[in-house]
């Protein structure tokens, strides 16, 4: 499949109801991950944008947050019906700028598509949340509980999931009843583009939704800066998470960050083999390895190592990389050169700390030449010292090390300033529960996939996370809780 030309790409911002070029006529240069060459040049908005953008949002939001929860329903559900119009062309564009193989970009569309539904449901519901009595020790008093949405937010996201981490933000805050500036990754906007234009569709009130594509110093840092953004809602690194909470505290606006990771699959001696290999493979190389979610420490029982690593290898080294339109690849190339480099970078440190490399380490030799491609690589025997396991690699690198006890690999899956996710791969059901509920991590999978449901939570213990997304957890991030306690009887009644 050849790329589509410039001109058919989304390049512009989305401010207060219209598409237009950035206040300053800047732009940021797009590329292809699979061959390195020049996709579209989009519109880098700055400061000035970020000011349009917030103030259509608070004018937006005086009529928006009267509407209720049904009516907001029906656009949530205009807009699943259009992100399903455009499934193609959205899973393409996917797979075009950020490199994924086209049955991950559908898997990327169902997404969105699921999380909007699940959210149209929980906005009806709303209706009769929104003022709910509270039992009291008084007949004289009524006390109501209000739930309100609390205002603009910025919904800042990065380049790894475009559009899913999108959407896990922007369908509970328009559910709640907020208006929102959306910043795409500077890296991967034209899927984003589409689906800004998608939304657009569905005939939102002006300055309802907002799209603001530009870096993160001219755009995301002004975003989280504007007093007139009431919350701030981040999916990106760790460091630039940090500066985000630190730079809302000026403005004491609410945070919701979702960071890095650095995750364990636990394989215990009784595991199911096959069922093992293939949440090893999966957590290790869905997306290339580029997941908040990476199950890159790979634990097992020592009895099963031998033959577990054998198998490992033997099937990393089968898995097809390449070009992500082509039929049968199974994995892309990383997003760009800098994560390229950075990934190789972690690989000659590794290896320079005394880390034993299975497989992989370099380009797969039948990669397209041009394209940012890494083999699966897996190390053995990693010091537990060493960047290579500390660290959130961000790329196709697992890192095996053996265990004697479950109390080990517990301790040593907790060892990590990180607590996203885990794996646990047991055939015992009492020992699969305990370990779950010892692990510091937002999210445990006992002998499944790493499945996501909108109705449950997403997010992490320690440095991985500050608050929750997805379920109603995703919804109360963007309310404002009142009280109001009032008078049973007419005021005159009761001087
Ligand atoms: P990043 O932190 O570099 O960028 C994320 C977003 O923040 C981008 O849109 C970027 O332009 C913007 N940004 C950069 N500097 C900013 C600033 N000073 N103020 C405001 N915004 C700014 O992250 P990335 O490289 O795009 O994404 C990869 C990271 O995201 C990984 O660490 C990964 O673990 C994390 N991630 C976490 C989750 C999760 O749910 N926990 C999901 C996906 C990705």
């Amino acid at each position: 499949m050849n790329a589509p030309n410039d001109a058919q790409f989304l390049t512009q911002l989305y401010i207060d109801g219209r598409w237009v070029d950035g206040a300053l006529g800047r732009t940021v240069a797009v590329t292809n991950p699979a061959t390195g060459a020049h996709l579209a040049d989009v519109a880098a908005g700055t400061a000035h944008d970020v000011e349009l953008a917030v103030a259509g949002a608070a004018r937006a939001f005086r009529a928006w947050r009267q509407t209720t929860g049904a009516e907001r329903a029906r656009y949530l559900r205009a807009i699943v019906a259009e992100v399903e119009a455009r499934r193609e062309r959205l899973a393409m564009l996917q797979s075009l700028n950020n490199g994924k193989p086209q049955e991950e970009a559908q898997t990327d569309v169902d997404d969105v598509i699921g999380t909007f539904r699940y959210y149209a449901q929980l906005a009806e519901r709303l209706d009769d949340m929104t003022d709910e009595d509270v039992s009291i020790p008084s007949t004289e008093y009524r006390a109501r509980i209000c739930r309100e949405p609390c205002g603009v937010a910025a919904l800042i996201v990065p380049w790894n999931f475009p559009m899913v981490t999108t959407a896990w933000k922007l369908a509970p805050a328009l559910a709640a009843g907020c208006t929102v500036v959306l910043k795409p990754s500077e890296i991967t906007p034209l899927p984003e583009l589409e689906l800004a234009s998608a939304i657009a569709s569905v005939g939102l009130p002006a300055g309802v939704f907002n799209a603001v594509t530009g870096t993160g110093a001219d755009v995301g840092a002004p975003l989280v800066a504007h007093s007139g953004v009431r919350k701030v809602s981040f999916t990106g690194s760790t460091g630039v998470g940090q500066t985000v909470m630190k730079t809302a505290a000026d403005t004491l606006k609410g945070v919701s960050l979702e960071l890095g990771g650095k995750s364990s699959i636990m394989v215990f001696d009784d595991a199911d083999v096959d069922l093992a290999l293939a949440l090893i493979e999966a957590g290790g190389f869905f997306n290339s390895g580029q997941m908040c979610s990476a199950t890159s420490r790979v634990l097992v029982a020592r009895k099963l190592a031998p033959t577990l690593l054998a198998r490992l290898v033997e099937r990393a080294e089968r898995i097809v990389v390449g070009d992500p339109f082509a039929p049968g690849v199974q994995m892309g190339p990383l997003v760009n050169r800098a994560q390229f480099e950075r990934v190789r970078g972690h690989i000659e440190q590794g290896i320079a700390d005394g880390a034993r490399l299975l497989t992989g380490g370099g380009r797969p030799a039948d990669a397209p030449e041009q394209g940012f491609f890494i083999a699966p690589t897996i190390f053995a025997d990693v010091p537990p010292t060493s960047a290579l396991w500390r660290d959130e690699i961000f790329g196709p690198v697992l890192c095996v090390r053996v265990f004697d006890t479950e109390q080990e690999a517990v301790d040593v899956a907790n060892d990590s300033e990180y607590g996203l996710v885990a794996t646990v791969v047991t055939a015992d059901e009492a020992r699969g529960e305990r370990v779950a509920r010892a692990l510091e991590a937002g999210v445990v999978w006992v002998n499944t996939p790493q499945l996501i449901y909108p109705q449950t939570s997403w997010g992490g213990y320690k440095r991985s996370s500050v608050g929750r997304e997805l379920g109603p957890f995703g919804l109360a991030a963007f309310q404002e809780i009142k009280q109001v306690l009032t008078l049973r009887q007419p005021i005159s009644q009761s001087i």
